[in-house]
């Protein structure tokens, strides 16, 4: 639905929360290129001039440097190509698509015959396929796109010029970390439409014609984020002095793990600057067990059986790359998952790593929960998280105190924001240990747990809603950092950061 919205800029709410707007990394990549190709200044004073137009993170500022020169190194695979300003756009399409076009940068040769359109993504270009969809709505718009300046305002339609006679089309999928250009379609403009035709052409309408809700990570931009049920309003969730001056943001329990280890590695994730290295040895354990559980629940009629579990070595997905020893660990530990498996017969509305989003009115911040299973004992929700660790015995800290994940379990449910009775609702907690599980629950009506989970929330929470520079932190933390390599603080540690395993992810888990 999201993407219903955006594709209609004439769509006004009638009310709009002031956001906080962080940089967007591709956009200022896009401004040093455009300085360079179109105004023809070096790159360096293309550099400076960007980075000085506003405040930038001395992370941001330096991926932002890395990326403008990966591209400009591969900017002329063919030199006669010429740099375009203007989109290519396609008017009146059909199925109600009005106006087609794709992001990218535009290149067309001398005589306007071949054009060149390139997608740009930050990183993951090998990882990533681009779906079918994209690759055909890009060659079309290149293959028959009338150049257009970008409208004045967002709403109005772009202002077409004449048709150019083109014969060629080339579209492209540059990345811009590790500066590599991909060639997805080479082809005739004939050889676009049939591509269109077959992969283009429901896809655009479905877009547009979406309606689906799925609250998540793109609630923040969307224009209906205000009049929208599935954002449930939760004032004080975050347990946060109301102050309605302050910009709306969005955040998650494992936004703040990352914030309390270092408040610059949590907002170059938020920036989705490429992340380096790969998930540490216990999350990627966690990753496969929570994978095979969600596999194994959603097809299930009741509870999970001792024969549902793995028997050999080889049960992870190759994706999680389990040597044999994580691989043993994680199949000891689904081992004890039946003796404490939610499902059964009466149990309803199960929803598997469904995400929630809640609006928190009095801190202005969308409060995103993604819960490995909530589902209803006899009317009362219940909400469930898993945990996998190495740990024989787990120590002796309360677990709302302990489990940040488990405190937010708790006030929502307390609050009855899913709806249905408080009393006999319940948190529980799934740890599993190759040596056994506990199941640990938590009464959110207990207004003794509501008083920690509070507490907890509001420690968290705070220093990163009153933060607005996200200073590093170098330490420990930088060996294990994803985004190190951005991170001009990440030299200060000892061993050098990099290479190593990652805590990525490490909100599933607890470290052996
Ligand atoms: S490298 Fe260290 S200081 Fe830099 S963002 Fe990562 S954890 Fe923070
Ligand atoms: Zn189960």
């Amino acid at each position: 639905m999201h993407l219903a919205v955006k594709s209609r800029p004439g769509l006004k709410p009638a009310a709009w929360p002031s956001r906080d707007k962080p940089p967007v990394p591709v956009r200022l990549v896009m401004d040093v290129c455009d300085a360079v190709e179109f105004d023809r200044r070096p790159v360096d004073e293309a550099l400076r001039s960007v980075l000085a137009k506003q405040p930038l993170h001395d992370g941001l500022a330096t991926f932002i440097k890395h990326a403008a020169r990966s591209y400009l190194s591969i900017r002329e695979p063919e030199p006669s190509m010429l740099p375009v300003a203007h989109w290519w756009v396609v008017q009146h399409v059909d199925q109600g698509v009005r106006e087609l076009w794709a992001w990218g940068r535009r290149y067309r040769s001398a005589d306007g015959a071949v054009r060149e359109l390139r997608l740009i993504r930050l990183a993951n270009m090998l990882e990533r396929q681009r779906s079918e969809a994209e690759v055909a709505v890009a060659a079309y718009t290149a293959a028959y796109g009338r150049p257009a300046p970008w409208p004045d305002e967002w709403e109005k339609k772009f202002f077409v010029r004449a048709r150019e006679e083109v014969s060629r089309v080339v579209v492209a999928d540059i990345d811009l970390t590790e500066g590599l250009r991909r060639v997805l379609f080479d082809g005739t403009i004939e050889d676009a439409a049939a591509l269109y035709e077959r992969h283009g052409r429901r896809a655009a309408g479905q877009v547009l014609h979406g309606q689906k809700r799925r609250p998540g990570g793109d609630c923040l931009k969307c224009r209906l984020v205000l009049a929208c049920d599935e954002v449930m309003r939760a004032p004080g969730l975050l347990g946060l002095r109301s102050d309605r001056r302050t910009k709306l943001r969005q955040v998650s329990i494992t936004d703040l793990r990352y914030y309390a280890s270092c408040p610059a590695q949590h907002y170059l994730q938020t920036l989705r600057l490429p992340k380096v290295n790969e998930y540490a040895t216990p999350a990627r354990i966690g990753q496969a067990v929570h994978c095979y559980l969600e596999m194994l629940h959603a097809k299930a009629r009741g509870p999970c059986q001792h024969a549902d579990m793995p028997g050999d070595i080889r049960w992870a997905d190759p994706r999680w790359e389990l040597d044999a020893d994580a691989a043993e660990a994680g199949m000891r530990m689904l081992a004890h998952h039946p003796s404490v498996c939610p499902l059964e017969e009466s149990t309803s509305d199960l929803r598997i790593e469904e995400t929630f989003a809640f609006h928190d009115t009095a801190a202005q911040t969308l409060v995103i929960a993604k819960p490995d299973l909530v589902y209803r004992d006899d009317g009362a929700w219940v909400w469930r998280e898993i945990k996998t660790t190495r740990r024989r015995q787990r120590g002796g800290e309360d677990v709302v105190t302990e489990f940040p994940q488990v405190a937010l379990a708790t006030a929502i449910l307390g609050r009855g924001l899913l709806g249905g009775p408080v009393d006999g609702s319940r948190v529980e907690l799934e740890i599993l240990r190759p040596a056994g599980a506990d199941l640990i629950m938590v009464d959110p009506s207990d207004p003794q747990e509501l008083d920690k989970a509070y507490a907890v929330l509001r420690r968290r929470a705070q220093p990163w809603r009153e933060d607005n520079t996200f200073a590093a932190a170098p330490g420990e933390n930088c060996r294990t950092c994803p985004v190190s390599r951005w991170c001009p603080s990440a030299a200060e540690t000892d061993p050098p950061p990099f290479s190593q395993e990652t805590a990525r992810g490490a909100d599933r888990e607890q470290p052996a």
